[in-house]
């Protein structure tokens, strides 16, 4: 017999950790058929309701289901970590409790590992059910990753793979603290499978992302899979030394040509403004890459367990 282990990373999820049971579990007798056992993982990610309740009571009914609970919220990039590091299964899948990635699936997913694929990556195709701005922005940032980083990072993918275990370690052997998935998946490799499919809206409970933490989160993708700022900086720099440079030239020529006294301090107060501003931006960009490299130095766990059953 093999194993197929599902990571549910939850944060305040009691709404859904129930459902969530019931719809994977639909799976079991494709999954018995092809000798494949099933194990699920909650990662309860610090949640604030009563999520890991509701998993206890499914781990009474059923010893496959298990629990592990973080001290604090800490993210859903370490929950999907601490389950990889926990889940036992020659095949892993990560999977949002909110049902927006649909367990229905996953037997057409299983069918592209037996045809030889390592890995099977879902995307959805449309944002339906999106606020505008925040789709308006999720697109601009695709499309500057694809333009800054050499990793492929894909419009629309969604946290919902399916892989072997040599993937799974794939991803284990990246300690970094500052995590982010979407990236580390292109970095690692391995023969993928795409499929897609359309938005689904959450069941219960709501988004746990708002507009201010999605951006930071495109923050932490850019500065994690790319050092184009840092080149950006540099550039800044150039260029404004050579338009210096010139502006030198032209004053000497004019004073040397038509006896002009400098005049001007309005240019003089732009030109300082513009130049302090660019300076700070850059030392900015800078900030961002040290404080990453602070974190990752400190080496500090990615996560701290509270309980596991
Ligand atoms: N999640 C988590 N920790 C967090 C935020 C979210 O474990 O800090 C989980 C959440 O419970 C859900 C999944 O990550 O299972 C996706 O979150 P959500 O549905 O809020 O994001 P969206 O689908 O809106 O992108
Ligand atoms: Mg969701």
């Amino acid at each position: 017999m093999k194993l197929l282990s599902a990571v549910v990373p939850c944060y305040n999820e009691e709404g859904n950790v129930t459902d969530f049971y019931m719809e994977f579990m639909k799976n079991e007798s494709f999954f018995r058929q092809k000798e494949i056992e099933l194990e699920l993982w909650y990662i309860d990610d610090g949640s604030k309701d009563k999520t890991s309740e509701e998993v206890k009571k499914l781990i009474q009914e059923d010893g496959r289901v298990h629990l592990l609970s973080f001290s604090r919220n800490f993210g859903k990039e370490a929950a999907i970590y601490a389950g990889l590091e926990k889940a036992n299964g020659d095949y892993i899948v990560f999977l949002d409790a909110d049902l927006q990635d649909p367990p229905a699936i996953l037997p057409e997913m299983y069918g592209y590992l037996e045809q030889g694929y390592d890995s099977v990556a879902t995307r959805r195709v449309t944002r339906k059910g999106e606020p505008v701005i925040r789709s308006l922005f999720a697109r601009l940032f695709y499309r500057i990753m694809k333009k800054i980083s050499d990793t492929e990072i894909v419009d629309g993918a969604r946290d919902y793979r399916l892989m072997t275990r040599q993937v799974a370690e794939a991803l284990l052997s990246l300690k970094e603290y500052n995590r982010f998935s979407k990236g580390m998946f292109g970095w690692v490799g391995y023969r993928t499978k795409w499929l897609e499919y359309d938005n689904i809206e959450r069941k219960k409970g709501e988004t746990k992302w708002s507009f201010w933490k999605l951006f930071t989160y495109s923050l932490e993708g850019i500065t994690s899979f790319s050092t184009a700022p840092l080149a950006f900086a540099a550039f800044m720099g150039v260029f404004f030394c050579l338009a210096a440079f010139a502006l030198i030239i032209f004053t000497i020529v004019r004073k040397a040509l038509f006896g002009d006294p400098t005049s001007g301090w309005p240019s003089l107060v732009c030109i300082i403004s513009l130049v302090s501003g660019v300076q700070l931006f850059c030392l900015g960009i800078v900030g961002q890459y040290l404080a990453k490299t602070y974190m990752e130095v400190k080496n500090r766990p990615i996560y701290l367990v509270k309980e596991e059953i």
